[in-house]
């Protein structure tokens, strides 16, 4: 929470001081008191039904980012190629494939 109480806000609904807030508000931003911000927000999610826009569960596969792993030196367990770039974090314990070989891996 950001204490703004020096900042003599007052909520734009109801006029309450308001002393924190959980952002640093904008100048000229309307900023409302914990009820009415609440009661905002159950009116915005009030249209639709229980809120939750997460539908269909993951169909989407999103790509994960690319880490560069250059500097850690290591080498494909399957053809001994450098890997510089992991779409994870190396476990030491075990084996890395070069994308390839981690292809072929699975398919088997
Ligand atoms: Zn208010
Ligand atoms: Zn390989």
């Amino acid at each position: 929470m950001v204490d703004v109480t020096d900042q003599g806000l007052t909520c734009a609904s109801c006029n309450t001081a308001i002393t924190q807030l959980p952002f640093q508000p904008r100048p000229g931003q309307d900023v409302y008191c914990r009820d009415c911000h609440r009661n905002q927000q159950s009116f915005r999610s009030g249209g639709g039904s229980g809120g939750s826009r997460y539908q269909g569960g993951g169909a989407q596969h999103m790509p994960r980012p690319l880490k560069d792993v250059s500097h850690l030196n290591i080498k494909c367990a399957g053809c001994g190629t450098a890997i510089t770039q992991l779409p994870f974090d190396p476990d030491p314990s075990r084996d890395i494939y070069c994308r390839d070989c981690f292809r072929s891996n699975r398919d088997r």
